[in-house]
């Protein structure tokens, strides 16, 4: 079975091929829409859930590649700022991508509030489209903010998140153990659950 990832990132694309590395998908070869058309795929996010963002992205590869295809969504909600900055989480601070003044901007809202409550979760949300059908997958990592950075690893908001259970960042941790445990991990896995059992 050939499935295409609904992003041209390299990084992302690899780690996928990784993570599906094992005796149930040797059969499954992942591609890149790079790989099989020479159009252009961006497309604008114009959904309110990371579901409808996923979607978008999912059936316009689709259209374009004409096989069935995966796209993610995936953010930081922090419960004391109402779940933001949610499927801004990428360019919360104003400049898509930059991840330190993101970081920054949630802690000193947080700080602004005076609240105890710094909880947070990261979400993930995988939406594989076969031309006929759209199914999701989500993840969720739940944990807090802390209002210093640490930790050199990872990317976005690990440095100022800490999972339950844990007394280190995301960015302290190595990949092996963050890709246990992370909200991509565990919408990935009740993903590649539906996908043995699924019949094109
Ligand atoms: P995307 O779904 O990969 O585009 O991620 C959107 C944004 O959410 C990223 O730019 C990060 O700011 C944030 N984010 C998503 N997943 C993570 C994570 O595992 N660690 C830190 N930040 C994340």
């Amino acid at each position: 079975m050939k499935l295409v990832l609904a992003s041209n990132n390299k990084h992302k694309a690899d780690e996928y091929r990784a993570m599906f590395k094992n005796e149930h998908f040797n059969n499954l070869s992942i591609l890149t829409p790079n790989e099989l058309t020479d159009m252009d795929i961006e497309v604008e996010e114009t959904g309110s859930t990371f579901e409808e963002n996923a979607l978008i992205k999912a059936k316009h590869i689709f259209h374009l590649t004409k096989h069935p295809c995966f796209s993610d969504d995936s953010g930081l909600e922090v419960t004391s700022l109402a779940g933001k900055p949610g499927i801004h989480s990428a360019r919360y601070s104003g400049t898509h991508g930059n991840d330190k003044e993101n970081r920054q901007k949630i802690i000193s809202e947080l700080q602004k509030l005076h609240t105890e409550d710094w909880s947070a979760q990261f979400r993930c949300v995988i939406c594989f489209y076969d031309g006929k059908k759209e199914y999701y997958f989500e993840g969720i990592c739940k944990g807090k903010i802390i209002d210093e950075e640490k930790g050199a690893g990872g990317f976005g908001y690990d440095p100022i998140f800490i999972p339950e259970g844990y007394d280190i960042t995301f960015a302290e941790m190595r990949p092996d153990e963050k890709n246990k445990i992370s909200h991509r991990a565990i919408a990935l896995k009740t993903f590649q659950e539906f996908l043995i059992s699924y019949k094109e």
